[in-house]
């Protein structure tokens, strides 16, 4: 049975990547839909993980994005326009490289489409509620699409008569995707939903199950780091309330 692990959102949090590597164990293969860095004060270190995990999927998000100057980050709020710059002076040329190499969006095996945003726009639009995804159904054609960009984990469900649901999700709940399906797996390094644990999906494809994960990490350490780096504190002391 495979097991992919997919995550989102790591925002330079090693620590919280780390946490979700260890508590999601072995896995086949990794998909990750964008935002490696920005807020967070490891980008280099978050990059050398993820490139060591096994037939790893990568799409670009809007931080990254920035951070490579294909958005101006006076269009990001002042202090995400801050960190953006702070990674931009921080980053490896290796890094930089690495963020260089990302696409856009993916069609896998054209089963199930990737993106950091949305499937219409990959790398900016936000799908916050069921009449934007309601919408994003008419621009892939998998079955299954994955985002990340909001931060909370839960999934967009088509229903037969062309309605939409949203569904939340419990840590450790399981779900069976049965017809069209917009999945976000939430956070890893900086989760929106008030609950501080980074948060990480467990798709399975040959039985078609997507189970919801948090998992706690030492936020004060992160929080340390983000004050030693000078980066705002504003995003130190929201990891430790989730949002
Ligand atoms: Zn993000």
């Amino acid at each position: 049975m495979t097991k992919i692990l997919i995550i989102s959102d790591i925002h330079a949090n090693f620590t919280a990547l780390q946490a979700v590597l260890d508590d999601a164990g072995a896995v086949d293969a990794v998909w990750n839909l964008g935002d490696l860095v920005g807020y967070g004060p490891d980008p280099n270190e978050c990059i050398e993980l993820i490139r060591t995990l096994p037939n790893l999927t990568c799409v670009l998000g809007n931080h990254d994005a920035a951070v490579l100057r294909r958005i101006d980050t006076g269009t990001f709020n002042r202090e995400a326009g801050i960190s953006a710059n702070w990674t931009q002076r921080h980053l490896s040329p290796r890094g930089l490289q690495y963020l260089e190499s990302l696409p856009e969006k993916l069609i896998l095996e054209e089963k199930v489409t990737i993106a950091h945003g949305s499937p219409r726009n990959p790398v900016w639009e936000y799908l916050l509620d069921v009449f934007s995804a309601a919408i994003n159904f008419k621009y892939f054609n998998t079955p299954i699409c994955t985002v990340g960009h909001t931060h909370l984990p839960l999934a967009y469900l088509l229903d037969g008569d062309g309605a939409v649901r949203i569904k939340q999700f419990e840590s450790g709940e399981e779900m069976k995707i049965d017809g069209r399906t917009i999945l976000n797996p939430g956070s890893v390094g900086q989760p929106r939903d008030h609950d501080p644990r980074a948060a990480y999906a467990i798709y399975c494809p040959e039985e078609s199950t997507w189970e919801c994960h948090r998992v706690e990490y030492l936020v004060s350490e992160v929080q340390q780091r983000i004050l030693d780096a000078g980066l705002p504190i504003h995003h130190a002391e929201r990891l430790a309330q989730g949002w």
